[in-house]
């Protein structure tokens, strides 16, 4: 927020907005760190640990929390010269965002001049600026770039347009858009806009040559279907809400899920929205997407009441479906603690009086653990344990659900679906009634990286013709990864079968979300229709 130019209706900078807000802090309890850096942080809910460092010293500071909660906002893209007109090259073709600025410096007596002192200038001589043409979605909804709708551009360039034409009558706008989305009030805005006779063009600006002293802007426009050119004078980019690159490395230590190339994932977007993947650890604001400022303060509100939740417990209660390692069983292989998509396992050294070489065994945090069974899947002991999924109960699904495979009609395949976005969309074939072969079996499992080889094999020494895992699509796993472990254990029976003689083909790997039940019920039915074809396994012939 500090960042943004203007703030309507206050009329003030981000930055004088919230000064203002910390004046009014108690700051008896409060601890700011102005110029500091956090170089590392690392912990648990209840007990993390970030080291700071601050800006041009050589000074640290280590300070702990027992929550983490990220409102560390967005960028905004920069756009090149080459994909976006000459921006940069071009001093009258400016961003959204310094438009706000130049703004500010004209409403605001006492600001200070802004550093867009050219443009500004043009304003201030009335006739110097006549067309003024103002593009939208740049950067954004754009394969080459970012495919979200930035979701503040639309309605902010069209406040920016009145105010322009407010205070310069004369000036002509115009702005090219692929589709206007102004949400709630802000449609109001957009039916003023119209009325004061603002031009909207629907269609993608192609390019903008200079010619003497003006841009021309060649658009197809998409309504009528005609080649518009329109001579302006300035130029703006509605330039696209982006990651914060400064949150990668703290992410990545954390092991934090995100989206779309730096978002902050939340936990569930619907019900668990300022929750991350980690516990105890929170975000609000556009660190998760874009946002309007009303929605980020209603989730910094939620942060508030979710972390006070926390400290009225008077103990905290782990989800009953954990892993838990059998000290007897672990042999201290290191592998759950390297696979753990969340850093949860930890090696403690083993309770031994001896003399010899010291022994360690994983321990899992009841209270971090997430509960994929990432680390069941890999666990050469079966030390690690899901309490809802372990290596029995799954054992004993799979011989239930094969249990007539001598004497059923048509080959079984076992389908192992993982828990999230996978299951629902099975639902929602049942829903739909859409009927998928009746020799698929489901077994549920928690993320597709609990699925094991050894999963995979026990299926078909009980007969199964056909195995697959069905997960969530690429970068949607709720686990990070779980869904490419899970393919990996796949092509692994696959390369293990093939080294035994058998044809390719009977492992599948699938992913599917729930608006995409088509493409999964076509996966079903293509499936079934292959195993048929190939026949019984060899173990089965
Ligand atoms: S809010 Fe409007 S300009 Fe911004 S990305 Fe969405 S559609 Fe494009
Ligand atoms: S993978 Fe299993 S055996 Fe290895 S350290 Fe982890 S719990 Fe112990
Ligand atoms: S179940 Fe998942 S979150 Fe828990 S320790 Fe194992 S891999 Fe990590």
């Amino acid at each position: 927020m500090k960042k943004l130019p203007i703030i309507h209706p206050f009329n003030v900078s981000g930055k004088d907005f919230i000064d203002d807000k910390i004046k009014r802090l108690n700051l008896d309890d409060i601890n700011i760190y102005k110029n500091w850096n956090i170089n590392w942080v690392d912990g648990k809910l209840g007990n993390y640990t970030l080291k700071l460092l601050e800006n041009n010293s050589n000074n640290e500071k280590i300070i702990k929390g027992s929550v983490i909660v990220f409102a560390t906002g967005h960028d905004i893209f920069k756009p090149n010269n080459h994909d976006f007109y000459g921006y940069n090259q071009e001093d009258k073709i400016i961003s959204l965002f310094e438009l706000g600025k130049i703004l500010r410096t004209l409403n605001n007596v006492n600001a200070k001049k802004s550093n867009l002192k050219n443009i500004s200038e043009l304003f201030e001589v009335e006739e110097k600026i006549k067309n003024i043409l103002i593009v939208q979605c740049i950067g954004s909804r754009d394969k080459n770039h970012y495919e979200h709708c930035s979701k503040y551009c639309c309605t902010t360039a069209i406040k920016y347009s009145i105010e322009l034409l407010k205070r310069f009558p004369k000036v002509n706008i115009f702005i090219s858009y692929i589709d206007i989305r102004t949400p709630w009030k802000s449609e109001y805005e957009y039916t003023l806009a119209r009325d004061m006779g603002i031009n909207f063009i629907r269609g993608k600006v192609g390019s903008i040559d200079k010619i003497d002293d003006k841009l021309i802007a060649t658009i197809y426009e998409t309504v009528v279907q005609k080649l518009m050119k329109i001579k302006a004078d300035l130029v703006i980019l509605s330039t696209a809400l982006i990651p914060n690159s400064e949150n990668t490395g703290l992410l990545d230590q954390l092991k934090i899920n995100t989206w779309n190339k730096g978002f902050i994932k939340s936990k569930y977007a619907k019900l668990r929205n300022v929750e991350t993947s980690r516990n105890g650890i929170f975000a609000c604001g556009t660190v998760t997407g874009p946002k309007l400022i009303e929605e980020t303060i209603n989730e910094a509100k939620a942060v508030s009441i979710e972390i006070m939740k926390l400290f009225e417990e008077p103990e905290l209660f782990s989800n009953f479906n954990i892993t838990i390692v059998d000290p007897e069983k672990c042999n201290g292989c290191e592998l759950c603690e390297r696979i753990c998509p969340f850093n949860i396992p930890q090696m403690i050294p083993k309770d031994n009086n001896s003399d010899e070489k010291k022994e360690f065994l994983a321990e899992i945090n009841p209270f971090s653990c997430r509960g994929c069974g990432t680390c069941n899947a890999i666990c050469p002991t079966a030390a690690a344990q899901l309490q809802n999924y372990s290596q029995d109960e799954i054992f004993a699904q799979i011989q239930g659900l094969l249990k007539d495979s001598e004497e059923f009609s048509d080959p079984i395949i076992l389908g192992f679906v993982c828990d999230e976005c996978a299951y629902a969309s099975v639902d929602v074939l049942g829903l739909l009634r859409k009927r998928y072969p009746k020799n698929i079996r489901l077994i549920r499992i928690p993320c597709g990286g609990r699925l094991s080889l050894l999963d995979i094999l026990k299926s078909y020494s009980e007969g199964a013709s056909g195995v697959f895992l069905l997960a969530c699509g690429e970068n949607k796993c709720h686990y990070i990864d779980g869904n490419i472990k899970g393919k990996a254990q796949i092509e692994a029976a696959e390369e293990i079968l093939e080294s035994i003689g058998w044809k390719r083909g009977r492992n599948a790997y699938f992913t599917s979300f729930v608006a995409d039940n088509n493409k999964l019920h076509e996966n079903l039915i293509m499936f079934a229709k292959k195993i048929e074809e190939m026949g019984p396994t060899p173990l089965n012939k």
